[in-house]
């Protein structure tokens, strides 16, 4: 939270930023009286934000309030089952002396790569999500966990196209004549890019809801194209083959700009439609309007967010439809392209400056969709016997749920974790120290897309 503005003795406003896991990240200002926050509500100068924000967090401060908060160190009671949640309260100086003597012996007998600090994006921003607890951790020597449940896929996806990850200013789409919102429930998701597709619609713009779901935007779009579940791929292939078939290709922007697409071309020419419509679900003439209209009807742009990373083959998903503008040369005109994450603008200019590991080894590092497999491994050399978790709830999160409980279950495992109120992973700690929320710390936040 940053910028205060005092109203009267005792009382004041102060700025900050959503901290979910969301492209929007409003601007909100929280009114704050006698040292306790009354009300929270959208800023209304920030142009995208513009005084709204959403469902999910209008009543944030029920939260904050909620008396199911964790505002002291819980220890596990001596003898209980880890997942039972018996806990004590303890002081943060008992709690504090107990994490490092318990580091401290495990480092010890098995060396720092022993403690596995295990976290994600329950709290976005630079300060909680992003460089302090990897600092910590890589000064001390830990394993470390590769974030890489879900964006990865859709980073590399576009990367394996463009080279990085990069795409089209989503509030450049007020300048498309057609837009796909691709596997997005935008109107839900990405409720504040709403009103610039309503701009661009109000001149003449076709929007196009491409989901195996009639989603709330699916309702109040042009058009729904509704693709069986995992059949994506086979729809980009179908459309580049209707847009090969009648000379759609932008063969100029092709040569100038990209390599291998005569390979691609020659794949395409190869699809049957009839065997596209039977995989994807979508009637041979649906597939050639969808291809004429985002190849003709001009600046055309796909937009996509997280819904095709959930899912198996996400990765290959977002190869195709990175492929699609770039066939019709798409990219020649503002509005058009594909329209992502802005996420890698922000890491070019936000890089952190201190130094990781102080030894120069690099660290050992897993997936951390791993976990339980990691957990689970006796030949694993050294062992985890250390975990500390924040920012996650991988007890519910992270795939292969029945060997991750498993793995938390181990009485070998020293498990802290911190947390704003009681979670599944928390039920199985050792330690647990309460967890700021949004309104009660500093940090500094980026819009990713
Ligand atoms: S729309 Fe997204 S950024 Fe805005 S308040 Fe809701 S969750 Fe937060």
């Amino acid at each position: 939270m940053t910028g205060t503005e005092v109203l009267r003795d005792g009382a004041g406003i102060v700025r900050g930023a959503c901290h979910h896991d969301c492209p929007d990240t409003c601007a909100w200002e929280v009114t704050v009286i006698d040292g306790r926050a009354v009300r929270l509500r959208g800023v209304d100068d920030h142009p995208f934000t513009a005084g709204e924000l959403c469902p999910k967090v209008n009543r944030y401060l029920d939260r904050v309030y909620h008396p199911d908060r964790i505002l002291r160190p819980l220890r596990r009671v001596p003898g209980s089952r880890k997942g039972e949640a018996r806990f004590e309260p303890i002081t943060w100086e008992e709690a504090i002396a107990e994490i490092a003597e318990r580091l401290t012996e495990a480092i010890g007998r098995h060396g720092p790569e022993t403690v596995l600090p295990y976290s994600f994006a329950g709290t976005q921003g630079l300060v909680q999500m992003g460089v302090m607890s990897q600092r910590f951790f890589d000064a001390m020597g830990a394993t470390r966990v590769h974030r890489h449940l879900c964006g990865v896929t859709a980073w590399l996806g576009a990367a394996d196209v463009h080279g990085v990850p990069l795409g089209m200013d989503p509030e450049d789409l007020r300048h498309s004549r057609t837009i796909l919102l691709w596997g997005t429930n935008t109107l839900v998701t990405n409720r504040h890019l709403w009103p610039t597709i309503e701009a661009a619609r109000a001149e003449g713009a076709v929007v196009v809801v491409v989901d195996p779901v009639r989603t709330t935007t699916a309702e109040r779009a042009d058009r729904h194209v509704q693709l069986r579940p995992g059949s994506d791929v086979a729809l980009v292939l179908g459309m580049l083959h209707v847009i090969d078939r009648d000379g759609l290709v932008d063969r100029a922007f092709l040569e100038d700009h990209t390599s291998g697409w005569d390979e691609l071309l020659a794949d395409a020419r190869r699809v049957d439609l009839d065997a596209t419509a039977t995989i994807t679900g979508v009637d041979v003439a649906t597939i050639e309007w969808l291809a004429t209209t985002f190849a003709t009807r001009r600046p055309a742009a796909v937009r996509v967010l997280v819904g095709l990373e959930h899912r198996q083959h996400g990765q290959e998903a977002h190869r195709a439809l990175a492929m699609l503008p770039a066939v019709t040369g798409a990219w020649r005109e503002r509005g058009g392209g594909l329209c992502r994450s802005t996420q890698q603008y922000f890491d070019s200019v936000l890089v952190d400056p201190v130094p990781r590991r102080t030894d120069g080894r690099p660290p050992r590092v897993f997936n951390m969709a791993a976990l339980g497999e990691v957990l689970t491994d006796t030949d694993l050399d050294p062992p985890i016997t250390a975990l500390i978790v924040h920012n996650c709830n991988p007890a519910t999160i992270t795939p292969d749920q029945n060997r991750v409980l498993a793995g938390l279950a181990r009485d070998d495992l020293f498990t802290v974790v911190m947390e704003q109120a009681m979670t599944d992973t928390a039920r199985y700690a050792d330690l647990v120290l309460p967890a700021t929320t949004q309104v009660e710390h500093l940090d500094l936040m980026n819009a990713w897309g």
